[in-house]
């Protein structure tokens, strides 16, 4: 579903943000990308949703050679794929109705079918009872929770998180990964970019972890106890 092969990514100054970096996760699996400020988490995930191109390898989404598709082909293919921030990058003045439609409205679905897809995705995240609200009537955690609406609404295949449980405190963050784990059960690849190992630590999947550009480790971490 993503595979980098020998990816190096130098920004423009000279700076190497990554080196060589290899690895494939599967359709329907989950994992965890951390490391330090710095080791490259945000572009790596850059790579994957094309806001960066690999300066050297290759990176391929769903059997697509990212570095071969052309600017118009690129829409596409980001719509395989739901990207989650840390500051959830809601619109203040929008409704999170109108927030959670927005990748579907400028992919030109009609009304009907953008209130049913909307009202899909506010219910799994739990918050149905809340379309009309505006951004600042809500907490941080239900925010979070409107950003995963709007990331999930066009049904992706690849759900991609940076730092999303940034802002959170502990209990928060777990319902966030709680809510992750829900779409990788039903199929959904997700990868997680997080400096949180305490978080890590009581979750037991796959860990990518960068160090300084580079893949300093690829495996499951397991604290002994399992989950929860
Ligand atoms: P992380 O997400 O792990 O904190 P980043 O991918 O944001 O790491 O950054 C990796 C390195 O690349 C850092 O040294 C950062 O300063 C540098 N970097 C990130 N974006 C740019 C950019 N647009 N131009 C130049 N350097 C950048
Ligand atoms: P009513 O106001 O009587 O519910 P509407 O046609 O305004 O009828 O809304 C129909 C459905 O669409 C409701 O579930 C409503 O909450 C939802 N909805 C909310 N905001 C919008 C919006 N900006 N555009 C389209 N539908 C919306």
């Amino acid at each position: 579903m993503i595979r980098f092969e020998q990816v190096s990514k130098t920004y423009p100054g000279g700076h190497q943000a990554l080196q060589k970096i290899s690895f494939h996760i599967e359709a329907g699996e989950m994992a965890f990308l951390t490391g330090h400020s710095g080791a490259g988490k945000s572009t790596l995930l850059k790579l994957i949703s094309i806001m960066e191109r690999p300066s050297v390898g290759h990176v391929f989404i769903n059997g697509h050679d990212l570095s071969a598709i052309g600017p118009r082909k690129v829409p596409y293919v980001r719509r395989d794929i739901g990207m989650i921030f840390q500051n959830h990058r809601l619109l203040k003045e929008n409704s999170v109705f109108d927030n959670v439609a927005l990748p579907l409205v400028i992919e030109g679905y009609g009304l009907k079918e953008i209130r049913k897809r909307v009202h899909t995705a506010l219910d799994k995240v739990g918050l149905l009872d809340k379309e009309r609200y505006y951004p600042h009537m809500l907490s941080g955690g239900e925010q979070q929770r409107v950003g995963i609406a709007r990331a999930v609404v066009n049904t992706p295949p690849i759900l991609l998180a940076d730092e999303p449980t940034g802002n959170l405190d502990p209990k928060l963050s777990l319902d966030i990964m709680r809510l992750f784990e829900d779409f990788n059960s039903v199929g959904t690849s997700v990868l997680i970019a997080t400096h949180d190992l305490g978080l890590i630590a009581r979750m037991k999947y796959r860990t990518l972890t960068l160090k300084k550009g580079r893949m300093a480790e690829d495996g499951l971490t397991d604290n002994g106890h399992g989950e929860l």
